[in-house]
C-alpha cells in the first residue's frame, strides 16, 4: 500500500472508533481530503487509494489540476478557501459544494452567477454551507456567530440560496468543543443536516460533537511542503 493508502486506512479506523464511541454510524462521516498544495501525483494516488471527496482552499489552484484529470469525474470537489467575488463564476462551474459562503456580497454575487446560468442552461454548484467564525476572530473568514442567524434568514427567505449547512474552523489555541457545540446548536436550530468541522488535531471531539464532514490535510497527506 502507498503511505497515503495506509494514513487513509489508519484514519478511517480512527473515524469510525470516534464515530461509535458517540453512539453514531461511522457511515455518516464523510472525510474530506484538503488537498492545499499537493502536486497532482499524490491527488492521483489518493484517488486510486480510495479517496473520492477533496477539498480545494483556492479557486486557481483547483482549476489548475482538477478538470485535466479523468480522476475529475469521480470526484466530489469542495471550496473549502475564502472565495473572492471576481472567482465566483468559475467556483460555480467546477466546484460541487461551497462551504464558505460568508457574507451578503459574496451571496447577491452568487445569486447573480446562478441567475447568468439559468439563463444559459449552464449547470452550476446548488450546495452551500455557510461559514462561521466561531472564535470572531478578526483575522479570520466567516460570519460572526450573532450575525449568523439573520443571515441564514436571508439565504433562505431573501435569497433561495440552498444551504445544506454550516462550516467553521476554530481558533487553534484552546478547546474546540464549546465552538463544535455551538455550531451544532446552530445548525440544529435551522434544520440543516451537515456540519463540515473537525481537522487533523481535532476530528474526534468533532466527530463526537456531530461532524459529518471533516477536513483533513496533514494527517493524510503527512506535512505540506508549501
Ligand atoms: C488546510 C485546511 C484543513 C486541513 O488542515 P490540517 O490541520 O492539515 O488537517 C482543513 N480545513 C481548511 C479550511 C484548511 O484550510
Amino acid at each position: 500500500m502507498s503511505d497515503f493508502a495506509t494514513r487513509r486506512q489508519a484514519l478511517l479506523a480512527r473515524i469510525a472508533a470516534a464515530a461509535r464511541a458517540a453512539g453514531r454510524d461511522p457511515d455518516a462521516i464523510t472525510l474530506v481530503a484538503a488537498a492545499k498544495t499537493q502536486p497532482v501525483p499524490v491527488l492521483v494516488a489518493a484517488c486510486a487509494a480510495g479517496q473520492r471527496v477533496f477539498g480545494e482552499n483556492r479557486v486557481q489552484e483547483a482549476l489548475a489540476r482538477w478538470p485535466d484529470l479523468p480522476e475529475r469525474a469521480g470526484v466530489e470537489l469542495r471550496l473549502i478557501g475564502p472565495l473572492q467575488t471576481n472567482k465566483v463564476r468559475e467556483a460555480l462551474a467546477h466546484f460541487d459544494v461551497i462551504e464558505t459562503l460568508d457574507r451578503p456580497t459574496l451571496a447577491e454575487a452568487i445569486l447573480k452567477e446562478r441567475a447568468r446560468a439559468a439563463t444559459l442552461g449552464v449547470p452550476v454548484c446548488q450546495r452551500f454551507l455557510v461559514q462561521v467564525n466561531s472564535g470572531a476572530e478578526p483575522q479570520k473568514a466567516g460570519i460572526l456567530p450573532d450575525d449568523a442567524p439573520a443571515f441564514l434568514a436571508r439565504c433562505r427567505d431573501a435569497w433561495d440560496l440552498p444551504v445544506e449547512g454550516l462550516m467553521a474552523i476554530p481558533p487553534a489555541d484552546g478547546d474546540p468543543r464549546p465552538h463544535f457545540d455551538a455550531l451544532r446548536r446552530l445548525a440544529a436550530a435551522w434544520h440543516l443536516p451537515v456540519l463540515s468541522m473537525g481537522m487533523s488535531a481535532d476530528f474526534e471531539p468533532a466527530i463526537a460533537a456531530g461532524a459529518t464532514h471533516i477536513r483533513l490535510g496533514t494527517a493524510l497527506f503527512g506535512a505540506r511542503s508549501g
